[in-house]
């Protein structure tokens, strides 16, 4: 079976720069942790993988946009979706998210996703076609840039409607528009149509007349929004992004530019690519070890067993526990053992027992600590 090792010592170097804008669909995630925003803004290197959820998102928003600009025809979907898969599965061989190929098999509902998507494109080229069925007027082409006048806050916006009441603002969505928890929108969705609605103020002099986000599925759902709101929401991301450049100006170590910028709480940590390198989630994680955390470990080097059926047995301790590692495939992991050695370990499973543990798909073994 191919495989890529997976892991490794952790980069020896960050790129930090100031940030250069504030994007409305990354500010509610700049506000739960700015430490993971600047390293994204900064294109470091992910060290964990990403849900496939993800990369099936960002395909299939290109999808539709191309569907917009009437590049891709209904009869050509399953050839184009085909072709904009297979070329992201080429990219990702031989990388660390290699085992994400093949996509129909790691995304669950993959087949269900595609339908909807499809589904929704079907909908886009009627509506693009002028037979949409509303009092609409026109349909300007898909996205179109906004940003404020000190190019501090700006992004594309998907669609702009314009219609007897006013200019309607549409974003399509990929995946789940609702919290979970609350059964509302979710907030980084609302925050992101607010942002849209204070830049098309500041750009076009109106306020828009609703702000909607398109579901897969189909379903339009209307985000209510009071003007106050939106210049709120706009000052703060620009007050944060002031603070945040300030902040990378003051401080080039990266640790001690951790301590301002990172916001460890598991719910902002679960799905960050860069635990390996964020001492403040380790240090938060050990003060609180009574959240809800990833199962991720770290310590020093106890043990390594080979087990009869060929997978490895890892045993690491830490400060207060041993934890064990069992069912590692020694193809998939580069371990390399010296005196001392360190191990941090993520995506774990946990098993029955205390402080055991097994290897899943998605498991990353890093075998240096972060000391930049
Ligand atoms: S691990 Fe948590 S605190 Fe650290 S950068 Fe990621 S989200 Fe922020």
């Amino acid at each position: 079976m191919r495989m890529n090792k997976s892991g490794g010592n952790l980069p020896s170097s960050v790129n930090i720069a100031p940030l250069r804008r504030v994007s409305p669909s990354r500010f509610f995630r700049m506000n739960c942790c700015r430490l993971r925003e600047v390293l994204i803004s900064n294109n470091n290197e992910k060290l964990l993988p990403s849900s496939p959820n993800m990369y099936f998102g960002i395909t299939a928003h290109n999808f539709l946009q191309n569907v917009g600009r009437g590049n891709i025809t209904k009869e050509d979907f399953d050839n184009e979706w085909l072709s904009s898969i297979t070329v992201l599965e080429r990219q990702m061989l031989g990388t660390r998210e290699e085992y994400l190929v093949p996509f129909n098999k790691s995304l669950r509902g993959y087949e269900l996703k595609k339908r909807l998507l499809f589904k929704e494109a079907s909908e886009l080229i009627e509506v693009v076609g002028g037979k949409y069925k509303s009092n609409n007027k026109t349909f300007p082409g898909l996205e179109r840039w906004f940003e404020t006048g000190d190019s501090i806050v700006g992004g594309y916006i998907d669609k702009l409607a314009f219609t007897d009441t006013g200019i309607e603002i549409i974003d399509y969505k990929t995946g789940s528009i609702f919290n979970n928890d609350t059964h509302e929108i979710k907030e980084e969705y609302k925050y992101q149509m607010l942002l849209y609605a204070a830049l098309l103020y500041e750009n076009l002099n109106e306020w828009p007349s609703a702000l909607k986000v398109y579901g897969l599925n189909g379903v339009i759902h209307s985000i209510y929004y009071s003007k106050e709101e939106c210049i709120k929401v706009l000052n703060k991301a620009k007050e944060m992004f002031y603070e945040i450049n300030e902040l990378i100006l003051e401080n080039n170590n990266f640790i001690e530019l951790q301590k301002y910028l990172a916001n460890p709480a598991p719910e902002h940590c679960q799905y960050c690519e860069f635990r390996p390198l964020c001492n403040s989630y380790w240090e938060k994680r050990e003060q609180s070890p009574h959240l809800n955390w990833n199962h991720d470990i770290r310590g020093h080097f106890e043990s390594l067993k080979t087990l009869g059926n060929g997978t490895l047995l890892l045993k690491v301790k830490s400060a207060t526990s041993i934890f064990k590692v069992r069912g590692l495939n020694p193809n998939r992991h580069l371990i390399s053992i010296s005196e001392g050695s360190f191990f941090s370990i993520y995506n774990l499973l946990a098993d029955t027992n205390d402080n055991c543990f097994r290897e899943k798909l998605t498991t990353v073994i890093y075998t240096n600590q972060q000391d930049m």
